[in-house]
């Protein structure tokens, strides 16, 4: 029997693996527009490559996932990130948890983990075709024919789609699975992209540009509750970071721009109430009755964005602290609690992964096989899943990945 795996990202080369350790007789051939595999596996995690989540409940893992968790229940029981931690260890790439429960290489080298799965290609008869980008897929009697523009077609019993989302286009998952997807019959949602930055219409964010905060409350005004405590950065065009990219998630299905603009809200003191924060701005503020207003509120924030904070409130800037009111106590407090800002853009192809993609109702959950097309399966972020960040994404393409190449044999 031969499988053929498209795509040899995070979901095809795991699947392939699979294939390889459970049915070595298997021919497998691993279908790659690139001249090398993984590339985004590479460059993710900052090139550290986050390989899955440190957390071990199924659970709380699958909480993480604004869309898909259900269907995942199934493969992630099957393959849970401790198992996926101990798969890589097993394949000579020792891990590391870091205090934020991410996953990392001990090498802080995402190309580690792609070397584990050369080896195992390497050492087994797994074809590898790279520099071949498929733009047709036929069911036939016998099998599928997958067609190439200027390349030999090639015909395989079973197939593994593995082609990625749309994302980073760059690293080649451009899209094309969906259209190949679509040939055989299957829907695809609304694709939408997800874990982005957002541009804000206010520019005093941009003068804070590299300023970051270990744990903030980001709210989006969304019609569902969507608040996100995290790491948060300011960037030259906005707001930026892990809580930013968790909300973006949620409301990765809302219209945002200058037509719709998104109000959004920062907490920068998540562990403290309104009240707690006013009392102790007038203790300060009675201790130095001469000391400017601004330089009091640094107190709790950096004195930069005190100051963009004054001068965007247009009062306060010059004010001595025996001069602020009761009521201005309180409103500043409540200004550091919740800072408003107008999201008017999506950053721009800085998206790290695509929500939405192959109707997961056509999919079955345990084996990841095509309920539309008789021994057609998926694998990865083509499908309509997408987590947050932490390491959800590529657990839900190893999970999925194995899944399918198990059951593809
Ligand atoms: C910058 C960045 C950082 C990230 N960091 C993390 C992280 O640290 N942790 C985490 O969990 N997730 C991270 N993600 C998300 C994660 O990398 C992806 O969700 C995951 O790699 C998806 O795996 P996949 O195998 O489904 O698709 P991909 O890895 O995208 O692989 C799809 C493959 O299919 C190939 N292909 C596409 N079209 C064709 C065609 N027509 N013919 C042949 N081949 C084709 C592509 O070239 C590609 O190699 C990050 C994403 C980005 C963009």
């Amino acid at each position: 029997m031969k499988v053929a795996i498209i795509g040899a990202g995070a979901a095809g080369m795991m699947a392939a693996a699979t294939i390889n350790e459970t049915s070595p007789k298997t021919k497998v051939i691993l279908i790659e527009k690139n001249d090398s595999p993984g590339k985004k596996v590479i460059i993710s995690g900052g090139g550290r490559c986050n390989v899955t989540t440190g957390f071990e409940d199924i659970k709380t893992v699958l909480t993480n996932y604004p869309r898909g968790s259900k269907f995942l229940i199934s493969s992630m029981h099957r393959f849970p990130p401790l198992a996926v931690r101990a798969w890589f260890e097993a394949h000579g790439v020792p891990l590391k948890c870091e205090k934020d429960m991410r996953v990392f290489p001990i090498s802080n080298d995402g190309r580690d983990v792609v070397e584990a799965f050369i080896e195992i290609f390497r050492e087994s008869k797994t074809e590898l075709l790279f520099k071949h980008s498929v733009n047709k897929i036929e069911k036939t009697d016998k099998g599928f024919t997958i067609s190439f523009s200027d390349q030999p077609s090639v015909e395989a019993d079973k197939v593994i789609l593995a082609l990625g989302g749309q994302a980073y286009r760059q690293t080649g998952s451009n899209g094309d699975g969906y259209t190949l997807a679509e040939a055989l019959g299957h829907t695809v949602t609304e694709l939408v992209p997800s874990l982005h930055s957002f541009i804000t219409a206010e520019k005093w964010p941009g003068k804070l540009a590299g300023m970051s905060f270990q744990r903030a409350t980001i709210t989006a005004d969304c019609a569902k509750p969507n608040s996100r405590t995290g790491p948060f950065l300011f960037t030259h065009s906005g707001i930026s970071g892990p809580a930013v990219f968790a909300v973006s998630a949620m409301a990765a299905f809302n219209s945002v721009g200058l037509k719709r603009p998104l109000k959004i809200f920062i907490d920068f003191l998540p562990d403290t109430t309104v009240e707690e924060v006013t009392k102790q701005l007038q203790i300060v503020a009675k201790e130095n009755p001469k000391k400017i207003f601004k330089n009091t509120l640094h107190h709790f924030l950096p004195l930069n964005l005190c100051e963009a904070l004054c001068e965007y409130s247009q009062i306060f800037s010059h004010k001595k602290n025996a001069e602020v009111s009761k009521t201005e106590f309180s409103w500043a407090a409540a200004l550091i609690k919740k800072v408003p800002l107008i999201a008017i853009g999506r950053g721009s192809g800085d998206e790290f992964v695509t929500a939405g993609g192959i109707e997961l109702a056509e999919i079955d959950p345990k084996t990841m096989e095509s309920k539309i097309c008789p021994d057609l399966y998926f694998a990865g972020e083509i499908m309509n899943i997408d987590g947050f960040t932490g390491g959800f994404n590529l657990q839900a393409s190893w999970a999925t990945g194995r899944a399918a190449g198990e059951a593809s044999i």
